[in-house]
This record gives structure tokens, C-alpha cells and sequence, in this order.
């Protein structure tokens, strides 16, 4: 995958004098949005512009062994209104993996504050929304941070890219990929993956933070949910699970120790679809994953205000956890009536 010529020289004109910059990323961030916020910022620092990385809130506390995200502000206890300082006084706001504001939740409003600055699009999400000046709207990339790689060796060359970068940039490559296992896997990926290599990184560390260093809770409520909360249905080809606030009570629940759940019935032979709802104070998180032609990114907009991509999507629901469930499964009776499971 190549990024488009004119993009490239867009945003050379964009960069070249010295700005401040915001770099956002979405509600929940992941490793791929962590991995690109901070790899984008360390470029553009080393460039002399004035880099500010916000997320609406925190990311995962396995993901802390990121280098540089002791900088980024979460929005949601950035008592000092740092983060509000920062996007008021923007010259450019880059959106990094998401494609539509509501994945910002609370943080839009502030943003809609600050209507001079340039807003820029690097994302791999269908659909983008369409207001922005710049759009590097790549779906079938496989992570917001290969294309960061593409645009950092096309804009400033592959020599610029640091170990510490790299360290970043191969977080959201391998866990956006599914560890490299995903359709949208191609051999330039693979390419990228031996430059990032090649700066130095230790991938045997960098897997064991990111997939061996959760609480025992974490384990704990794995098996509870695999053992007492899988529904299998739908003539053994769909699962559902959920986790109400009081059992993440019971198992000493942080942000992120549910991650990866959904992905477990995809497991068992026959299954086709999965979904994971997590009980929050106004709402029910949804994620649903698939294999093959199973299209979740639909289903997560027509049933859950949501969205994602083909085979990884999510979105929510304001009914009770009993008719959630309840719910998911008329919408599955319904897909499969029109063909779509
Ligand atoms: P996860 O299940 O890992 O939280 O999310 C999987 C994918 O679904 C994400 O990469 C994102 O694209 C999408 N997604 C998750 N939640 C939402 C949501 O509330 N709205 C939209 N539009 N997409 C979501
Ligand atoms: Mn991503």
C-alpha cells in the first residue's frame, strides 16, 4: 500500500513551519491508538512542532509500558485543563484511528470549540465522516499505525523512524492484525514489520506486555465468563457474553481486562459471530466480532448506534443488560432471515 502523492505533499505544506498540534485518538484507546498517537507526536516533536497527545480516557494499564505515554492527557481527570489549553490554542488537530467524532464522547464539544484550526483524518475505519481538511482514509490498512510508518518514511524517509517509535508503531501493528493473523494482513506489512525490526526492538518483550502482564483478576473473571456467562445459540454459529457492574466488582475489574474476551467463542469450529456486553453507569458497551463474510460493522450500526469494520465492531445499548441480550438475539434472528449470518 502506497499513501496518495497529493496527501503526502498536503500535509508537507501543512508541516512546514513549526505548529501546535493536538493529536487525538478514540474513547478506550487500544494499543493501535496509543501506539500511533505516540509514534506521530515523537516525528512531529523532532520536526519543532509543539505536540500534545488527549485521549477522552485512560487506555489500558498494560499498555503503560509504552514509551512516552506518561504524556499523553486523559481527558476525563485532566483536573489542570491541560488538554482544554491545548485544542484551544491548536493550528492543527490530527484525528488518529477513529472516523467519526461521537467516538470522542465527551471530548467533541471541546473540540467543536476551536473551528480554526485543520483537522486531519489518519484512520482504517469504513465510512469516515467527511469534515476534514486532510484525509488519509485507508479501510483496508490493517492499523492506523502501518499507515503512521508509510507516512513517516514517505514524509521525512525510513531513517527518521526511532527505536522508541518503532517500539509504538509495532504495538498497533500486532495487535490491530490479531498478531499478523487477519485478512487485512498483507506483505508490506510484513515489510514494515522487518524495518521495525531492524531499529532495535525486542518483540519477545513488547508480546509479553501487551498479552502477559494482566491482573489475577483478569484470569479469574476469563474463566467465569467462558464457563457461566457463554450463550451459544443460533444452531451453535453465535455466542454472547456479558459482564454486569457487579461481577467487575467481584473480580477487582480495571479498564481493559475484558479486551480480547469477545475474540474466544471464534475459537469453537462452527461459531460464526460473537459479542461481549459490558455493563457501564449509562450504558452497555457492545463488541462483536465475526469470521469470514459475517459483516459486524453493519450489524453494529443498525442494532447498536455503532460501527467498526467488517469483522470488528462495536457500538452501545440503553436497555438493561437482560433485554440487551434479549435484544441481540432477535437482531440475530433478523440478520439471518435477510441472508446476512
Ligand atoms: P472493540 O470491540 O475492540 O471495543 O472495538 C472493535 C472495533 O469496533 C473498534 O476498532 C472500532 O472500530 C469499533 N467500535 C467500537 N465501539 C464503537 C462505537 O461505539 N462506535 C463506533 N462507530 N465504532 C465502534
Ligand atoms: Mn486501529
Amino acid at each position: 500500500m502506497q499513501i496518495g502523492i497529493n496527501k503526502i505533499e498536503e500535509l508537507k505544506a501543512l508541516l512546514s513551519t513549526p505548529q501546535r498540534i493536538v493529536i487525538l485518538s478514540h474513547t478506550n484507546p487500544d494499543g493501535d491508538a496509543v501506539g500511533s498517537s505516540l509514534a506521530w507526536a515523537e516525528v512531529l516533536q523532532s520536526e519543532g512542532h509543539n505536540v500534545t497527545c488527549i485521549v477522552p480516557n485512560k487506555y489500558p494499564y498494560y499498555l503503560d509500558f509504552m514509551p512516552g505515554c506518561e504524556g499523553i492527557i486523559n481527558y476525563k481527570s485532566d483536573s489542570e485543563g491541560r488538554a482544554e489549553a491545548s485544542v484551544k490554542g491548536a493550528d492543527i488537530i490530527f484525528c488518529l484511528d477513529f472516523h467519526t467524532m461521537s467516538r470522542l464522547e465527551g471530548l467533541s464539544e471541546l473540540i467543536d470549540s476551536n473551528q480554526h484550526a485543520k483537522r486531519v483524518l489518519v484512520d482504517h475505519h469504513l465510512d469516515p465522516n467527511e469534515d476534514f481538511d486532510i484525509m488519509v482514509s485507508y479501510p483496508a490498512a490493517s492499523s492506523t499505525c502501518y499507515l503512521v510508518a508509510l507516512l513517516v518514511e514517505a514524509m521525512y524517509g525510513v531513517e527518521r523512524i526511532t527505536s522508541t517509535m518503532a517500539e509504538n508503531l509495532f504495538v498497533g501493528m500486532m495487535t490491530d492484525t490479531g498478531n499478523f493473523a487477519f485478512s487485512s494482513v498483507t506483505p508490506d506489512v510484513f515489510r514494515v514489520v522487518s524495518v521495525l525490526a531492524g531499529k532495535g526492538i525486542s518483540i519477545p518483550d513488547i508480546h509479553n506486555f501487551v498479552y502477559n502482564s494482566f491482573s489475577e483478576g483478569r484470569a479469574r473473571l476469563f474463566g467465569y465468563v467462558i464457563n457461566r456467562k457463554m450463550k451459544i445459540f443460533h444452531n451453535g454459529t453465535v455466542a454472547h457474553m456479558s459482564i454486569t457492574a457487579d461481577e467487575m466488582r467481584r473480580f477487582w475489574f480495571q479498564q481493559g481486562d475484558s479486551e480480547g474476551f469477545v475474540n474466544y467463542p471464534l475459537t469453537i469450529k462452527k461459531m460464526k459471530m460473537s459479542a461481549m456486553f459490558t455493563e457501564h453507569s449509562d450504558f452497555i458497551r457492545v463488541s462483536l466480532r465475526s469470521r469470514g463474510n459475517i459483516d459486524v460493522n453493519i450489524f453494529a450500526q443498525r442494532y447498536f448506534h455503532g460501527g467498526g469494520h467488517k469483522n470488528a465492531a462495536g457500538g452501545k445499548s440503553f436497555k438493561t443488560m437482560e433485554e440487551t441480550l434479549k435484544y441481540y438475539e432477535e437482531c440475530i434472528k433478523e440478520y439471518s432471515k435477510e441472508g446476512m449470518l
